[in-house]
């Protein structure tokens, strides 16, 4: 089997399990009790947390443990925008190809009266740092503009976009759930105000995350209950997570420019491997691109039917987001960069991580062109376009 979706998730790292197993053998007490097992668990938290700031260059305090990216956008996005109500600010800027968890957060926002301005994105998948500079107001409550695009791969100009909501005075969230463990970050030199970090997407256990919040930047709780996370997040804390994540960070973050350097190498090779098959096209920008991405859409096929049948040929492989699959609804990442209706449900997304081979990569350059002549053979139209009765898109 050759997994090639670490986009939606990944294989937890030995260190991260090895972590978790000794967590939960030997700490598993309630960090918030008084005796010694509790601040045993307590003391193995506060370490992690102090691992995981180290990571992002952000202090401990600035470290809230949340249940994952979701939870930490939401969260960001609902801290800043009542930081913002309570000054008249109401203007939220954000971009057309966000995860759902910050689109499907704004969308409510809307309906409670924010005005939410979604930047398009060019044919690469990129917001501009003008576009942001030009579109925040008086009014601008909050920018959240993703690090990188889990469906595409684009890297964003993060680091010119927070400097000029610094300047500005505007509160900067990034989706960094992409990006960490995958690309340096650093919080301070980045003018990051609020960013959210996913354990699952790199090697960690699911279902934890880390909202980051600056110093001075009050949050508000999702979770109402006992005073854990300094009151902003109630519930007893998941600590074996919380220090298998931790684990997984570390172990990203010290191996980061040799995994990089690894999986990018495999990555152009599929990516020009795959460009031989016709009428086809990169999705994402060739160079801003996570090391691990590919995105191509096919013409004249159907991205789910793709995926079932490379599932039978042992690929494991994405089309659109996880999320959104199951419902008959292309992408909207893929129409964001312009892709018509007809070629985005044609996508499929391979996300590599640095437990593939060169191997694994032949063998889905071999299987991706004999699975998508398959299915255009199989297709009425496809024999419409190559008979001339219809004209090809790509
Ligand atoms: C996976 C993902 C999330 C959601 O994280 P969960 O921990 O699964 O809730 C949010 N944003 C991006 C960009 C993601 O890739």
């Amino acid at each position: 089997m050759i997994y090639a979706d670490n986009a939606a998730t990944t294989k937890m790292s030995e260190a991260a399990i090895s972590a978790m197993l000794n967590c939960i053998e030997e700490s598993w007490g309630n960090p918030s009790s008084l005796y010694r097992m509790g601040q045993r668990a307590k003391e193995v938290m506060e370490d992690a947390r102090k691992r995981v700031a180290v990571c992002i260059a952000a202090s401990p305090e600035e470290i809230t443990f949340t249940s994952g990216g979701s939870e930490a956008d939401n969260q960001a996005i609902r801290s800043a925008a009542l930081l913002g109500a309570r000054r008249e600010k109401k203007h939220v800027i954000s971009t057309t190809i966000e995860h759902h968890a910050v689109l499907h957060t704004l969308k409510k926002l809307e309906n409670e009266g924010f005005e939410i301005e979604l930047l398009p994105v060019n044919e690469m998948g990129m917001v501009t740092v003008q576009q942001v500079a030009d579109a925040i107001r008086e009014d601008t409550a909050l920018v959240t503009i993703m690090y990188a695009n889990n469906e595409i791969g684009t890297i964003m100009p993060i680091s010119e976009i927070g400097a000029v909501c610094r300047k500005r005075g505007v509160i900067f969230h990034t989706d960094a759930v992409q990006a960490v463990g995958h690309l340096p970050i650093d919080v301070k030199k980045q003018n990051i105000d609020m960013l959210s970090i996913s354990a699952h997407k790199f090697h960690g256990p699911k279902g934890i995350g880390v909202l980051y919040a600056r110093q001075g930047i009050p949050l508000v709780n999702l979770i109402e209950g006992g005073a854990q996370e300094r009151g902003k997040r109630a519930g007893t804390e998941n600590v074996p997570a919380i220090v298998g994540m931790a684990a997984a960070l570390e172990d990203s973050c010290v191996h980061m420019e040799e995994y990089t350097a690894k999986v990018s190498a495999l990555r152009e090779l599929l990516i020009t491997g795959l460009s031989k098959i016709p009428h086809c096209i990169l999705n994402g920008d060739p160079i801003n691109r996570l090391s691990g991405n590919v995105n191509f859409c096919f013409e004249g096929i159907e991205g789910e039917s793709l995926l079932l049948l490379l599932d039978d040929r042992g690929i494991c492989a994405s089309s659109g987001s996880a999320c959104t699959s199951g419902s008959l609804e292309p992408s909207h990442v893929l129409l964001a960069i312009g892709r018509p209706h007809e070629v985005a449900h044609g996508s499929l997304r391979l996300s590599l991580c640095e437990e593939n081979t060169e191997d694994d990569v032949n063998k889905i350059l071999k299987v991706v062109p004999e699975v998508v002549a398959y299915l255009r053979n199989m297709s009425p139209l496809w024999k419409d376009k190559v008979s001339g009765k219809k004209k090809f898109v790509l």
